[in-house]
């Protein structure tokens, strides 16, 4: 069945059929169909999906694909299972119940869709600012993602929104730092001498970039992994420090001071392509290991350990990749979910260029390669429909306070309707109590866009059932590698699913919005995301496009910052009355500082999910078992805590029960509370995020979810 928007004209067979075949009229037409991984990974593989007569059989990692190269990770592996869930919403709902009572009836879409136009005007008419659109990387794909959805909302003039929720603070201190979310290529990780993996569970979460570093550590490099848990990437690493969250500000600065005292730098480096450096030269001094070390609860030995070791790799003009060769930095986003995560990642962005590490194309740091990407954003949402009017912006991560938020002249108008795609703020929004209280709201009107009955889709007035990364068109960028990809729909949508773009671009026609861009097919967005910037036939045949990106991108300086120059001190952020130097800002909830809540805990994801996709996938939730607690030893014998015990995680806001391992991945002082349970899955209907707080980033609003203080008792 052809739908209007979306054609299947495209079927792409890479291999035709793989079987001998007595009788061609009986036999099964085998295609293999490219497209790309949707999901919030900065590995961003590209897919092979086989297709017998029209049913995807197997989901596989794309050989022809460098950083691919053939693999991809258990969770995505299981595609298939996912697309073919019993439990897939494959035809509109309404709800018949109480709000969150998850009683729902099938509805035509004919029904569904006039009735939410008819509400939405209605709101519309008063303030469309009241109706709020929420989304985040459910799908990371450009098209799926804000294109139509884009148009929709802004010619309706709903609310802007801030997504925020996972990386905003650190964007902005690499914007503030480096100029854009640029970095190092990642595949000349392969070439580094010392590998510095901070904040990154690479082994979890990157697993591609793992394969480069472990490249590296074949041909003798060193890999110092840096994160308060001892992940599984910190079990390959040749050391491991486990500071405390929110303080890898401390160390850097401390890093930096050594650098200093040993007179490790390229001098050169910092007098011709950094700004500001005498400042951060004398703010750098005020820590000496000592002072960090205290702060961060490690020894002053593994600062000076790592800063030697780092040192040991400055450059110089003579000596681009520094006496014992280039020194990488690979950041992750989980150090930036702390107060200070802004800062401390200016902090470690600054340190490559101490040394000169960017003068070799393996040296530098790499948290994003996002802005490498020449995304045709005003095209793909068009803002223009906005037509002059400047709707407020609500910020996602604090959502729990502003669907209870009165009206005011400084809020606007009260959340009236709330308009969920590609995300599930009720179980992956911080204090979650608050969270659920707000979609509770009999007079709140909510439609959720799902592929499942999430908890957040537990709350809505319609779901309307979407298509998955199998059934629809999608441009991609990625946030690891600079290779842009493309999806192709391997299958035809299951029931009545529908892509977003299809759905929005119906709701558009029930609006009566009349431009001609909410016509536009999802092949036409596919080609409007990158315009002439990236070679279309290329992706059409290969399904990738490798960007022409500089191999050391700022070896001659040529930062894409207002001066040019890596930005020690940003006169921006000074503008804005923030410290333009970055400094160590501690925690909201710091270590120690509650005789009520004395642990520091940290949601980290359960190795099997990602963010809170793939909980509902039971072979994988099998893998993971329970919601678990990392508990270290010597904590759990001062509660009277066994390994295996079912514990009571608590703090002001909010109570959760989940099974509690005793292990050494969880440092003395602090809980990794792994993430992220669907709250109706987990035990008391909880998960982690009914103890994350409100608060936000120093730097662009985002959430604080490693900055928590929770108490822990046997129950
Ligand atoms: S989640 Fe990451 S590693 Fe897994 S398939 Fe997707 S992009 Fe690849």
């Amino acid at each position: 069945m052809l739908k209007p928007g979306y054609a299947l004209s495209h079927l792409f067979a890479l291999k035709q059929p793989t079987m001998p075949h007595s009788n061609a009229q009986s036999s099964p037409q085998t295609l293999q169909i490219i497209g790309a991984c949707p999901h919030d990974c900065p590995d961003t593989c590209s897919m092979l999906t086989t297709v017998e007569n029209g049913v995807a059989i197997k989901v596989q990692g794309n050989p022809n694909h460098p950083h691919t190269d053939g693999a991809l990770c258990t969770k995505v592996s299981r595609y298939t299972e996912r697309t073919y869930h019993p439990e897939r919403i494959l035809q509109p709902l309404k709800r018949v119940g109480p709000k969150g009572s998850s009683q729902f009836e099938p509805v035509s879409w004919d029904a569904a869709l006039a009735d939410i136009a008819q509400r939405l005007q209605g709101i519309a008419k008063r303030d469309a600012q009241a109706i709020v659109p929420y989304s985040y990387a459910g799908t990371m794909g450009l098209v799926q993602g804000e294109s139509m959805a884009g148009r929709f909302f802004h010619k309706l003039g709903a609310s802007l929104l801030a997504r925020t929720i996972c990386s905003s603070a650190g964007g902005e201190g690499m914007v503030h730092t480096l100029g854009a979310k640029v970095g190092m290529r990642v595949e000349f990780f392969a070439e580094a001498r010392l590998i510095l993996i901070w904040g990154s569970n690479s082994i979890g979460s990157n697993l591609h970039f793992w394969r480069y570093a472990n490249q590296a550590k074949r041909l003798g490099a060193k890999l110092i992994c840096i994160d308060p848990r001892k992940t599984e990437t910190a079990d390959k690493c040749h050391a491991h420090i486990a500071l405390l969250p929110g303080t890898d500000g401390a160390l850097a600065l401390s890093i930096m001071q050594q650098l200093i005292k040993h007179d490790w730098l390229d001098h050169d480096y910092l007098a011709r392509h950094t700004l500001g450096w005498e400042a951060l030269r004398a703010r750098a001094l005020q820590w000496p290991p000592e002072r960090a070390a205290a702060v961060c609860g490690i020894e002053a030995a593994q600062i000076e350990a790592l800063a030697r070791d780092y040192g040991a790799c400055a450059a110089s003009t003579s000596q681009p990749a520094g006496a014992q060769g280039p020194a990488a930095i690979r950041m992750n986003y989980g150090l930036q979910r702390v107060h200070g995560g802004g800062n401390a990642v200016r902090l470690i962005a600054s340190l490559p260029a101490l040394i000169g590490a960017w003068r070799h194309r393996a040296g530098g740091v790499l948290l994003s390669s996002s802005g490498t990407f020449p995304v045709q954003k005003t095209a793909l949402q068009r803002p223009g429909l906005l037509a002059g009017r400047t709707p407020r912006t609500i910020n996602m991560a604090t959502i729990g306070n502003d669907l209870v938020r009165p009206a005011s002249p400084e809020f606007g108008p009260k959340v009236a309707a709330l308009i969920v795609y590609n995300s599930n703020p009720v179980a992956i929004a911080p204090d979650s109590g608050k969270v659920e209280a707000g979609f509770a709201r009999e007079d709140l009107f909510t439609v959720v866009l799902e592929h499942f009955q999430t908890d957040t889709a537990d709350y809505a007035d319609y779901i309307l059932p979407a298509t998955t990364q199998l059934e629809h068109w999608d441009v991609h960028s990625s946030y690891g590698h600079t290779d842009a990809l493309l999806n192709r729909p391997a299958i035809a949508p299951l029931g009545q699913t529908k892509p977003n773009t299809q759905i929005f671009r119906e709701l558009a026609g029930r609006m009566g919005f009349t431009e001609t861009c909410f016509a536009d097919s999802d092949e036409a967005l596919c080609r409007q995301a990158y315009g002439d910037a990236v070679n279309f036939s290329a992706l059409l045949e290969q399904g990738f496009a490798t960007l022409p990106t500089p191999e050391a991108p700022f070896a001659q300086g040529g930062f894409p910052t207002p001066s040019g120059k890596c930005e020690f001190f940003s006169q921006r952020l000074a503008d804005r009355g923030l410290d333009g130097l970055p400094a160590h800002v501690p925690n909201h909830e710091r270590a120690d500082s509650s005789s009520a809540y004395p642990l520091v805990m940290i949601s980290p994801p359960a190795r099997n999910f990602l963010n809170s996709s793939f909980v509902n996938v039971k072979s994988l939730r099998d893998i993971e078992g329970e919601p678990l607690l990392e508990m270290h030893p010597q904590d759990a014998t001062a509660r009277r805590i066994s390994d295996g015990d079912t514990v009571r995680v608590f703090n002001a806001r909010g109570d959760y029960r989940c099974r509690v391992s005793l292990n050494q991945r969880a440092r003395v002082g602090v809980v990794n509370g792994l993430g992220v349970w669907w709250r109706k899955l987990g035990m008391d209907g909880t998960n982690v995020n009914q103890l994350t707080s409100q608060a936000l980033t120093d730097m662009g609003g985002g959430p604080t979810f490693y900055d928590c203080l929770v108490q822990v008792q046997a129950t």
